[in-house]
């Protein structure tokens, strides 16, 4: 089986994409990170991550770099959302995704062109979203845990932009599959949210 899991930055996306590749016992992608790799690849390299050659460049990135710590920060976020506005990134990322989906037994891939683009063909597409308060309050609290000195309007400024950038791209903007179910986290726990992704789950995948 399947399971593309899509939504913008900081909808629950994550958290509920992990919870279902252990409830079924499945391998999970998360693609956000190779374009994270690639943004800070880009800045370690001291290169442009506007520029489509820099950015190229990047995507041969060494296999350790996705155990930075510093992948999960904003910044490395930023660079990753502006990084993957290039048509030629998304194209060196594609096999590596698409293989990942074509593991025997199936895998949960989440990101935002997974239902779309990388695996149209998924067996169960969920498109997980949740208000830009929500999203920025939840983005906080992890920072303020992790220990990361950050504002409340920072975030939610940076959450707008990324969701712009994200949504108006040329290249496999975010926008949910015609055939994708919308999960809406704003007002549900984390344990609600994953209680229902699973009866979703359930449900589509005994069409
Ligand atoms: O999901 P995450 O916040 O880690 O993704 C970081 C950025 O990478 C997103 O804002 C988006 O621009 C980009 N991304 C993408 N396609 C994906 C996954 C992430 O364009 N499949």
């Amino acid at each position: 089986m399947i399971i593309a899991v899509d939504g913008p930055t900081a909808s629950g996306k994550g958290t509920i994409a992990k919870a279902l590749a252990e409830r079924y016992g499945l391998p999970h992608l998360d693609t956000g990170l190779l374009y994270r790799a690639v943004g800070r690849g880009v800045a370690l390299a001291g290169g442009d991550p506007d520029d489509p050659a820099d950015a190229l460049a990047a995507t041969a990135f060494p296999p350790e770099l996705l155990g930075d710590p510093e992948l999960r920060s904003e910044a490395s976020g930023g660079l990753a959302s502006r990084v993957s506005i290039h048509p030629e990134v998304r194209a060196a990322l594609l096999e590596r995704q698409r293989a990942f989906a074509a593991r025997p037994g199936g895998a949960v891939l989440d990101g935002r062109d997974i239902g779309t683009v990388i695996a149209p063909g998924a067996d169960v597409k969920l498109f997980v979203t949740a208000s830009v308060e929500a999203r920025a309050e939840r983005r906080f609290n992890e920072m303020r845990e992790a220990g990361r000195a950050v504002t409340l309007e920072a975030i939610a400024a940076d959450l707008r932009a990324r969701d712009e950038r994200d949504r108006n791209r040329a290249a496999a903007p975010l926008v949910a599959a015609p055939d994708a179910i919308v999960l809406d986290t704003s007002a549900l726990s984390r344990e609600d949210a994953i209680a229902r992704a699973v009866a979703l789950v359930d449900r589509m995948s005994a069409k």
